[in-house]
């Protein structure tokens, strides 16, 4: 599991930082958050393949969010043949993503060679100012293409405050709501509880005898053996090995309501936006935009244990390309590591790389 970041600019791309996009590794499989314009010779630029992307997470529609997303299916498309039978590319975003795709598809006469779903989150009010609000309706289902299948209305579950996505037995992903211009989501992918080891020794103290009962026991059903012995699970498995876990944010000025502290609690990495410095806090605040230090407080409050800043204004070229004159970007990695008591603060970077590796230390159980 690791986290590649293919844009790291707000706005707009630039020949030194890509609009937005952060793709998630995970056994294979590319999912990709947001797809700003020029993605997709982002991922040519890349180790990672575009054909990979079986997931795609959109935080809101600002066309530096989303504004590469029809390219990126197209070119994906054209690359693909038609014969494999592939699996749906799932894409999940706010509600008005649906029709985007729909027209965009059709004016251009776009046809893909694979099947795609779009499941909208359904907002709420309290996500932007009162005069941003727009009643953006969902599109019924009359003109859907070939290639498009049926997709769902996420909403709010006011209990958790928060939107389910995918929960499947070895992941859940989780969007929640945040404040900005528009309404836009954070995502959190949470690896499940990864089952322990079967403890030999103890096995073979038992007298278990290698073979089919080992699979039984590896799947918590208790056995009994030709002796009349019975085993239980709990016995001869090793303590579960914790999930891993990463947020990844969309733009915002804050979090509304406090799901995104609950769910991003302990989190192996947060990638928050940064798009001004802390001196331009206010300007920032008014945009509907981050600084260092917020993105910081958020991290500190919610114990993470790294935090990456990305989605910076253009002004901060990236470290290794600042001439002179520019913007020195490593005061956004100084302010935030102020915040965090000195804890190192990754400033993202287009095509940086930050592992995740599977965790050795068992959960307490
Ligand atoms: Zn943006
Ligand atoms: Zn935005």
């Amino acid at each position: 599991m690791d986290v590649t970041f293919l844009g790291t600019g707000a706005a707009y791309p630039s020949p030194t930082r890509g609009a937005s996009a952060t793709v998630i590794r995970f056994e294979g499989e590319c999912w990709l958050f947001d797809c700003g314009e020029g993605t997709q010779t982002q991922f040519m630029r890349s180790h990672l393949k575009a054909g990979r992307i079986t997931k795609i997470f959109i935080t809101h529609l600002h066309g530096d969010h989303f504004f590469g997303l029809p390219g990126l299916l197209c070119t994906i498309s054209l690359q693909s043949s038609s014969t494999t039978n592939k699996q749906p590319v799932n894409i999940y975003g706010p509600l008005g993503l649906r029709s985007f795709l729909r027209r965009i598809m059709d004016l251009s006469h776009s046809q893909l060679v694979f099947p795609y779903v779009v499941h909208e989150l359904v907002p709420t009010r309290d996500q932007c100012p009162m005069e941003e609000q727009k009643e953006v309706s969902f599109v019924d289902r009359d003109d859907v293409s070939l290639e498009e299948v049926q997709g769902t209305a996420i909403r709010l579950d006011p209990v958790a405050d928060s939107y389910v996505l995918v929960d499947n037995e070895q992941f859940v992903i989780k969007a929640f709501k945040l404040f900005h211009r528009i309404p836009s989501f954070g995502f959190v992918v949470e690896e499940k509880r990864r089952p322990g080891k079967l403890n030999v020794q103890k096995l073979k103290e038992l007298g278990v005898p290698p073979g089919p009962l080992y699979g039984k026991l590896k799947d918590g059903v208790t056995v009994v053996l030709e002796n009349g012995t019975t085993v239980s699970p709990l016995d001869v498995l090793e303590d579960p090995l914790p999930g891993r876990k990463i947020c990844i944010f969309g733009d915002c000025s804050g979090i509304v309501g406090d799901a995104a502290v609950r769910l991003c609690h302990e989190a192996d990495l947060l990638v928050h936006e940064a798009t001004l410095d802390d001196t331009q806090a206010a300007k920032a605040i008014e945009h509907g935009h981050s600084t260092p230090k917020m993105a910081a407080e958020f991290a500190k409050l919610c114990q993470v244990k790294k935090l990456a800043l990305t989605h910076f204004s253009q002004r901060y070229k990236p470290a290794s390309q600042v001439g002179e004159g520019d913007m020195d970007v490593t005061e956004l990695k100084r302010q935030a590591e102020l915040v965090l008591d000195e804890q190192e603060v990754f400033l993202a970077e287009d095509f940086m790389t930050i592992g995740i590796p599977i965790k050795n230390k068992r959960c307490a159980s």
